[in-house]
């Protein structure tokens, strides 16, 4: 049994709603969204944290930027814009050790947050 529940939506073995994947990148929605769009894309790989990264995983964390690119355009919130948020640990209030990607939009946000 996977540990990792973020693994396990990718495996298709927990429900999530899965909205986009392809064999190093997936993105689906947040189960605690707090804002009407809220979708985490995450590597396929098994990564914890930003701390994990190696220099050869340059062009991966560039696809989850560029995905979030494509569903931002595809989902219709690229004009108005919105924001990506990679917590990292503790302090950055990471709450899931799988790297994920936040894409956040449908409202204002705000600048610094609490
Ligand atoms: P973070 O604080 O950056 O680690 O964010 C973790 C995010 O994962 C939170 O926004 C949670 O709502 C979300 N989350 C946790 N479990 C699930 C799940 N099973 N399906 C979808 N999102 C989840």
């Amino acid at each position: 049994m996977n540990a990792c529940i973020f693994c396990s939506i990718i495996a298709k073995q927990a429900p999530a709603d899965i909205i986009y994947q392809d064999e190093q990148v997936t993105a689906f929605r947040d189960i605690h969204p707090v804002a009407p769009l809220h979708i985490l894309i995450v590597p396929s790989r098994h990564i914890a944290t930003t701390n994990d990264l190696q220099d050869e995983d340059q062009e991966l964390i560039g696809r989850l930027v560029i995905t979030a690119r494509k569903l931002a355009a595809q989902l219709g919130v690229a004009n108005n814009g919105y924001r990506l948020i990679l917590n990292t640990g503790h302090d950055g209030g990471q709450a899931v050790y799988h790297l994920h990607l936040h894409l956040i939009a449908g409202r204002r946000m705000r600048y610094p947050m609490g």
